[in-house]
């Protein structure tokens, strides 16, 4: 049976609800070394996460055979998460000037939470064909399995590429051909060697759609992101001020952004997810500016409790509404907006007064009609 565990696997985490599983080696892919010069360079801006090291000086993210040597293979899955929704800068006329969330985050539960529920349940059934069969895991002996969602020691689309569940499109996502882009992806280490399967080809050919589309340039070169200018890097890790040249092409971008992933020829088609955990919540697909930049601790707890948004802090959820609002051109928010200039969170303020002096200076030079 042990000749075909590859199936078996793959079989397991269907059973598990993901779309796509794949298998591969640990291995120093080439890949691999170009992450140690990005964060040389500094485009990962403050997410220091990013930076954890081994003893021996090593990025972890790029050290998986070091910081996991009992790990000989990945097995990595993929769920898509896409809703029957349009993207979320197509907002209905009857939202007009609402802000715009990533999809990934209009969901009823974080994804890290959902796919580990999964990762955790093929684990189990692995587990018990190999304990029915007695199975003896060559080197150690013993079967050790660990699951991760975006926490492991390694970049999980190299391995997801290596493993055949798509290739790493110019905008540095993961695109599978039938699926497209909209994908969660969960690892789990073994210490079982598998047999591999084949790596994704390319195929963005000649497109550059989503670097041409990207509102801030964060794109700098085919899949090279310089998180520094990324939306959703600005409206969900950076904490504190907005540096001001960054936020016009912000547009009103609350919390991610999609856009390169939007534009993306292979999502024309792509499906609505069956997992119902993905489904969106209605009031987060387009929310109302004024209610985000307005809300306080106790509703925020409420609204985004188990939703990956919390990551933004209130802080950063109500400073990018208050910049959506700047760039909304709409004068309605001036009063909400002047409430804010005197806010006790200074960030807030701050952001506040850039978005009144937009507006008022929009007002006083209107866009010619034609336009
Ligand atoms: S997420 Fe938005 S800002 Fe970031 S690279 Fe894609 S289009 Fe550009
Ligand atoms: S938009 Fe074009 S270049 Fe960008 S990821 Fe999609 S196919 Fe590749």
């Amino acid at each position: 049976m042990f000749s075909d565990l590859p199936t078996r696997i793959k079989e397991c985490a269907r059973n598990a609800g993901f779309d796509l599983c794949g298998i591969v080696p640990v291995r120093d892919f080439a890949e691999l070394h170009i992450f140690p010069d990005w964060i040389a360079d500094g485009k990962h801006g403050e997410m220091k996460y990013m930076e954890a090291r081994d003893e021996a000086g090593e990025l972890k993210r790029a050290a998986l055979a070091r910081v996991a040597p009992w790990a000989r293979s990945v097995i990595v899955c993929a769920i898509n998460y896409n809703t029957a929704h349009p993207y979320s800068t197509q907002v209905q006329k009857e939202h007009e000037n609402r802000g715009w969330i990533s999809r990934y985050a209009w969901s009823h539960e974080d994804y890290h939470d959902a796919v580990l529920r999964r990762l955790r349940q093929v684990e189990g059934e692995l587990q018990g064909l190999v304990d029915t069969t007695g199975y003896r895991v060559p080197g150690t002996g013993n079967l050790q399995l660990r699951s991760y969602v975006d926490t492991g020691p390694l970049i999980e689309r190299v391995y997801a590429k290596y493993a055949g569940i798509g290739w790493i499109g110019k905008n540095t996502c993961i695109i599978n051909q039938q699926l497209g882009s909209w994908l969660f992806l969960g690892v789990i280490l073994t210490s079982l060697e598998l047999t591999p399967g084949l790596p994704s080809p390319d195929r963005c050919g000649t497109c550059t759609r989503c670097i041409t589309a990207c509102p801030t340039q964060a794109i700098v070169a085919p899949g090279d992101l310089d998180a520094r200018l990324c939306i959703s890097y600005l409206t969900i890790e950076k904490r504190g001020e907005i540096p001001h040249e960054l936020r016009p092409g912000m547009g009103r971008h609350v919390f991610g952004c999609d856009i390169c992933q939007d534009v993306c020829p292979w999502n024309r088609k792509s499906p609505a997810t069956s997992a119902t955990e993905f489904e969106a919540r209605e009031g987060l697909v387009n929310p109302a500016l004024d209610w985000l930049a307005e809300m306080q601790p106790e509703e925020f707890r409420a609204v985004f409790r188990g939703s990956p948004v919390r990551r933004a802090k209130l802080s950063g959820l109500r400073r990018n509404a208050v910049i959506a609002m700047g760039n909304s051109g709409d004068r309605k928010f001036v009063p909400t907006l002047k409430r804010l200039c005197e806010d006790s969170d200074p960030v807030v303020a701050e952001h506040a007064r850039w978005a009144v002096a937009i507006l008022e200076q929009s007002i006083q030079s209107p866009v010619p009609s034609n336009q």
